[in-house]
């Protein structure tokens, strides 16, 4: 049996400096029996600088033959003059894009030991474990007729929500696969009430449910509900589906509910490739934090998170996954905090490379 392979893409600012911690890890688990052929390419302006561009093509073809891959961040403050076909963001969509990476997920998982950090009580948060699925690249961001135009005397903008039953028939299948993988249960949202795509969309996440996952437990849930119900009792919730809009506003809110940005990891899924395994993009929801790069503050956990996912997504490695989030929650619960974790406490922040090593020395010695 050949390795696993993993692209790794660290991109720019506090990328390559959070990746290296993650590279930590991965040898980690390459001398414990789980090995992966790695390699190592450029995407956003650190592709620019060398190529002109911020994806090039054979990182692009790369990025479609192997298992996984893995991101850091792109852009900054370099780069924002640039023309718009050749930001650091426009390898990001490509990717996404040449992938057709359509399930997007968002875990919010609220560590005991920050569950101080919430805007939310402490009892709301603390243990929450859901996970948000996003369909991404349908609906209203894409649909057509879109534009500005005038109509009589002003101007009308125009944007047009439109799903396919296929389209949400696949979305709805990755989010009953990962509830079947969690605590069987999913909930989907949408506006049923007011929009025709989500009646649709109700009707076609209800028939996949009943023809093939009647062991999940599904119920449906219109967006802005969802949205009160996240910010009253989040942990009513396993999996949520819902469409690119929506899942937009609710992943981010479901996200603040457990503190900063360095802690929050994703996933961008895709079909299954000839070998089972989803086309799959991890990478934390941060970006390149331009104000700390080069300065050894940034908090590796996300990146680290993301590969956690890519374990468990990807390498059917579910065991070795919660191994490595059992052991940022001990580094967690021993006081260690990367500056972005410290809020107003004065106590002294660990490094990005302090952080990456305790977590390598917490991970069990048999894996
Ligand atoms: P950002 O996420 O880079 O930073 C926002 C704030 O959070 C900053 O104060 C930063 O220091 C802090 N922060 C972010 N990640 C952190 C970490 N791991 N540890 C500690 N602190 C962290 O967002 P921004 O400042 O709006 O954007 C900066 C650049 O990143 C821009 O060029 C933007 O286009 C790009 N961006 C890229 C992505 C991506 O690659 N997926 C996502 C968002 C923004």
């Amino acid at each position: 049996m050949t390795n696993p392979s993993l692209l790794i893409l660290p991109g720019d600012g506090i990328g390559p400096e959070v990746m290296a911690e993650v590279r930590k890890i991965i040898d980690w688990f390459g001398t414990r029996g789980l090995a992966f052929n790695v390699s190592e390419d450029l995407v956003g302006g650190a592709a620019y600088d060398a190529h002109g561009t911020p994806l090039h093509d054979d990182t692009m073809a790369k990025a479609q033959e192997v298992d996984a891959v893995l991101l850091g961040a792109v852009g900054g403050p370099n780069y924002d003059a640039l023309d718009f076909s050749v930001k650091p963001e426009r390898g990001l969509l490509r990717l996404r894009k040449e992938m057709d990476l359509f399930a997007n997920l968002r875990p919010a998982q609220c560590f005991d030991a920050l569950a101080d950090f919430s805007s939310l009580k402490k009892e709301v948060v603390s243990g929450l474990d859901i996970m948000i699925v996003r369909e991404l690249t349908s609906g209203v961001y894409f649909g057509e007729p879109r534009g500005i135009h005038v109509e009589g005397n002003e101007r009308v903008g125009i944007n047009t929500q439109r799903y396919t039953e296929s389209e949400i028939d696949r979305v709805a299948r990755a989010a009953f696969d990962l509830a079947r993988k969690r605590d069987g249960r999913l909930c989907s949202m949408e506006k049923a009430n007011v929009m025709e795509s989500g009646i649709l969309w109700r009707e076609v996440v209800q028939a996949v449910g009943d023809k093939d996952y009647p062991d999940v437990e599904l119920s449906h849930m219109y967006a802005d509900a969802g949205a009160m119900q996240l910010t009253r009792w989040p942990k009513q919730f396993d999996v949520i589906v819902t469409d690119n809009l929506f899942g937009d506003l609710l992943s981010d809110l479901a996200a603040m509910l457990t503190g900063s940005l360095g802690m929050l990891p994703s996933a961008s899924l895709g079909a299954p490739m000839e070998n089972g395994r989803p086309k799959a993009l991890y990478e934390p929801v941060h970006g390149s934090a331009p104000d700390i790069a080069g300065q050894g503050k940034a908090n590796p956990i996300a990146c680290i998170l993301s590969f956690a996912m890519a374990l468990r997504y990807s390498f059917d490695r579910g065991a070795e996954a919660d191994r490595l989030e059992k052991a940022v929650e001990d580094v967690l619960a021993d006081g260690l905090r990367t500056a972005d974790l410290l809020g107003e406490e004065g106590a002294t922040p660990v490094s990005t490379a302090e952080m990456g090593d305790a977590i390598v020395t917490k991970l069990p010695t048999s894996a």
